[in-house]
């Protein structure tokens, strides 16, 4: 069975060692931070890092377009403050030009939080944000995906209309997609442990986005039960969505899910990703 699968890797060592780090794992793809989530400062890898970090992706024959890298926490394109808002856009362009300079395609970011404004103002905000990023890319091949968040607090993208909104402002529509993050679809409701609900979700994103937009699938258990909306991501097979109906079945065995690739997010190492992607092969009899 041909489907990409990998995990969140650490770059602590260097973009370069993250191909073969992920080869060990039994992974053929991978997600990475650009920078570290938490803090405002990057570095763009110089020439020598990004060259060796491309002959390793040949080397262990991994697609560059199927690789994800997910920009750091701090970024609220929606904040009503402007300073924060500037802030985001700024370090969110250095983001992009670091994975362009890893020859990378994909750059995933959450929406934003309009906390004491409104939804409406947050969501143009970002749209007018993302237009403004774009016009400051030089690399044309990047792309940007939304990914669709826990229903918490002032969370934008809690649902597909929210993604849709956020897309319909933006002047780049061709260069948008979205992740699908399976805990916080959870979270916000979205159940996908039957064949019928499977379905049922493709179909809403499929109305409201158009299926194409589907680019990645965040392969997270969820500590909570549906709907609860907290966030808090299980190791695949111990959570809620296991337990429930026939589990993470038929979300995995449905054909479009299985043409993008999956990138687990689970508390734990290398080693129990390792192990995760074992019981997901076996679950599915490959
Ligand atoms: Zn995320
Ligand atoms: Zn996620």
């Amino acid at each position: 069975m041909n489907v990409y699968i990998g995990a969140h890797m650490s770059i602590s060592k260097g973009f370069h060692e993250v191909p073969s780090n992920t080869r060990k794992i039994n992974a053929n793809t991978f997600q990475i931070f650009p920078q570290s989530p938490r803090i405002w400062k990057n570095k763009l890898p110089d020439l020598e890092e990004s060259k060796l970090f491309k002959e390793n992706m040949r080397k262990e024959d991994i697609s560059f377009d199927k690789v994800l890298v997910h920009s750091s926490y701090l970024v609220n394109l929606a904040s009503p403050r402007e300073d924060v808002r500037e802030k985001s856009i700024k370090s969110l362009i250095s983001q992009i030009n670091i994975v362009s300079r890893l020859g990378l395609k994909y750059i995933n970011i959450h929406p934003g939080s309009y906390l004491y404004s409104t939804l409406e103002e947050g969501i143009d905000k970002i749209a007018k944000a993302i237009d403004f990023v774009f016009n400051q890319t030089d690399d044309k091949n990047i792309e940007i995906l939304l990914e669709n968040v826990a229903k918490k607090g002032t969370n934008i993208g809690v649902n597909f209309k929210e993604l849709k909104d956020i897309i319909d402002r933006t002047a780049f529509k061709n260069k948008m997609g979205i992740t699908y993050d399976t805990c916080h679809g959870f979270d916000s409701n979205y159940d996908i442990t039957t064949d019928e609900s499977v379905e049922n979700l493709l179909d809403i994103i499929d109305k409201e986005l158009g299926i194409k937009r589907l680019k990645m699938i965040h392969l997270n258990d969820s500590k909570f039960p549906l709907g609860a909306g907290k966030d808090r991501h299980e190791c695949f097979g111990d959570g809620n969505i296991a337990k429930r109906n026939e589990g993470f079945k038929p979300f995995l065995r449905n054909k479009i899910i299985r043409s993008v690739p999956w990138l687990l997010e689970t508390p734990g190492d290398d080693e129990k990703h390792k192990e995760e992607i074992i019981k997901i092969k076996s679950l599915m009899g490959w």
